[in-house]
């Protein structure tokens, strides 16, 4: 904050706050599972859709797979003490996504935080992520993996393995409680690929999937893993799925060379998509929406909103957290949140609903005087 807003403060209006939110708009596009698929969020309202149009209308995959305005990626990994994903893995996904994305500066896996289990034992999965999750080192595209055990914690539920498709489009979620048969074991490396093919955009052809899983049985990205525990002595590996179709990787090829929307950029971890007069930002399960010019907020405010936001009920089991806040000339602030409130995301239209309620609240609770009412509102002159 400091000098710039208290520059300009005669003409600013500053508005703080933050709000938990389970907003019922978790779509898991996920389910590897033993002979079965829970592609879509237990709780999600658009059951039956694999990929909402919340995701599909900005293309976010595009960041990864062409070579600009990112010409290099990084993946961050976290796991809690004893989660560990085998070496083998990681190098798989790094292979996959040097071949497959146009990244002439490189591929970066890297393993970075061990989360206690004691914190895990008290968390939930996006909890862990939204306090772990660092970003990129430097300007590259970035996506984030986290493995734990909901086990530790009496809360949760076992989850399937999952890529994160709404509202942050970056992040695979990998429960290693879920490893019925050994399943999470042995096709450790196989589940990686596909919850990453996911953030990449396989599959997202109707000629040979639903958006988001392909039909073909012996493609990795199959909505399920033929899985045969017993069978690994014949062919050395327990499930036949150990490539991306044909189809799959020609959707792979056209979104190379596909440029990703000017508006749609990473800020650290964070995930930003900028339109006429608002923000929006996302991390994992947490949306924060800015009424204003970009450039009236930074990174580190916003994530400590969408922390504050998400952390402070003990943290985010399910849904969408959301937090907002405004910052510029008045007329601004109101056209920035009357187009939000039309953005194709119903979160984003939640928080701009509320934001606007707060902001009239604060306007309604302030005294009309000349001058300028501080940390709040300008007075305007009553009329
Ligand atoms: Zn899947
Ligand atoms: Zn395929």
């Amino acid at each position: 904050m400091g000098g710039q807003s208290e520059g300009m403060s005669e003409k600013v209006q500053r508005v703080r706050w933050g709000w938990g939110l389970g907003l019922r708009l978790v779509v898991a596009v996920g389910g590897v599972m033993v002979g079965g698929c829970a592609g879509v969020g237990e709780n999600a309202p658009l059951k039956g859709v694999a990929m909402p149009r919340e995701v599909t209308f900005w293309q976010p995959w595009l960041l990864y797979t062409h070579r600009a305005p990112y010409r290099a990626l990084h993946v961050e990994v976290d796991c809690v003490e004893g989660t560990e994903p085998e070496g083998a893995w990681l190098d798989q996904v790094k292979r996959f996504l040097e071949t497959q994305c146009d990244k002439p500066g490189g591929v970066t896996v890297r393993l970075d935080d061990r989360i206690g289990r004691g914190e895990a034992a008290e968390s939930s999965s996006a909890a862990l992520a939204l306090r772990h999750i660092d970003g990129p080192p430097g300007g590259e595209a970035f996506m984030y993996v986290l493995y734990y055990d909901s086990g530790l914690n009496r809360k949760l539920k076992a989850a399937n393995p999952q890529a994160i498709a709404f509202p942050y489009p970056c992040a695979v979620f990998v429960d290693r409680a879920y490893n019925q048969k050994g399943f999470g074991d042995n096709v450790g490396g196989e589940v990686l690929l596909h919850e990453i093919g996911h953030l990449v955009g396989t599959a997202r052809s109707f000629n040979h999937g639903d958006g988001a899983h392909c039909r073909k049985k012996n493609c990795i990205m199959n909505e399920a893993f033929e899985y045969h525990p017993q069978r690994k002595w014949v062919s050395g590996k327990f499930t036949p799925q150990q490539e991306f179709c044909e189809d799959c990787l020609l959707d792979l090829e056209r979104w190379r060379a596909q440029v990703p929307a000017a508006g749609l950029r990473f800020d650290g971890p964070l995930l930003v998509r900028r339109e006429v007069g608002y923000q929006v930002y996302a991390l994992p399960h947490a949306i924060h929406l800015h009424a204003g010019p970009a450039a009236t907020v930074k990174r580190e405010e916003v994530l400590a909103f969408l922390r504050a936001a998400a952390l402070g009920r003990g943290g985010p089991v399910d849904g969408v957290t959301v937090s907002g806040s405004a910052v510029g000339p008045e007329e601004e602030v109101a056209v920035g949140l009357a187009a939000a409130a039309m953005d194709p995301a119903g979160p984003v239209k939640s928080a701009a609903a509320a934001l606007d309620r707060q902001i009239r609240k604060q306007k309604a609770a302030s005294v009309p005087a000349a001058g300028v009412i501080p940390g709040l509102i300008p007075a305007s002159p009553p009329s």
